[in-house]
């Protein structure tokens, strides 16, 4: 940490890592009107999501058919059925399907949060059943719009970034 935490500092949630999971929680502890406490060992924000492609895999959601683009749960499953080894946890992978476009939805209305539809990005097996085509503009993926000029400069300063400038 390079900034020091108040000895009278209070908080009902303690998030440990400023990367793609511990930004999300605290995010969501914040929105649910809680104090957080987010604490990261190093002097950037980001982790190694903000070096990555910043895309998030939720199929069938809510931005697909406005952007043309054809997709159901059940081509999801069907897809990841032929591409997850056997024997993870069922329940989980349930759970990720239904609810991951509930997810974005509720950081979306409750947080900064905006993600745009990927165009052109086909799933990463594109010849299994139930996978969007390598050709033709279809795209499980979703991705954070570009940062604004004035997010940028406040950015440089603390993130660890691929779209703004830090080193
Ligand atoms: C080049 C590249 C491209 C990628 N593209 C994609 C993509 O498009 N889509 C996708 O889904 N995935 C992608 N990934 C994978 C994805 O980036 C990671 O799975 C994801 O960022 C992990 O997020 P995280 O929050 O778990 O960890 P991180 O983002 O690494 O965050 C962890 C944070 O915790 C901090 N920390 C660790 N230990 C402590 C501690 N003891 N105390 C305090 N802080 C601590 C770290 O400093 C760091 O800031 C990509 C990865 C790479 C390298």
């Amino acid at each position: 940490m390079t900034s020091a935490i108040a000895s009278d500092a209070c908080a009902d949630v303690i998030v440990v890592g400023a990367g793609a999971a511990g930004m999300t929680a605290a995010a969501v502890a914040a929105a649910q009107g809680l104090r957080v406490l987010l604490l990261e060992q190093s002097r950037w924000i980001g982790g190694t999501t903000a070096i990555s492609g910043g895309m998030v895999w939720i199929p069938a959601n809510h931005k697909m058919p406005s952007a043309g683009i054809a997709d159901s749960l059940d081509e999801a499953r069907r897809y990841l059925g032929h591409t997850i080894p056997p024997g993870g946890d069922a329940q989980a992978l349930e759970t990720f399907l239904t609810r991951g476009d509930e997810a974005i939805r509720y950081l979306e209305a409750r947080t900064a949060l905006r993600l745009q539809p990927v165009m052109r990005y086909p799933d990463y097996y594109p010849e299994r059943p139930g996978a969007t085509p390598a050709a033709g503009c279809s795209s499980r993926y979703r991705s954070m719009p570009r940062c604004s000029a004035a997010h940028s400069r406040c950015c440089a300063r603390r993130c660890r970034s691929s779209c703004c400038s830090a080193a």
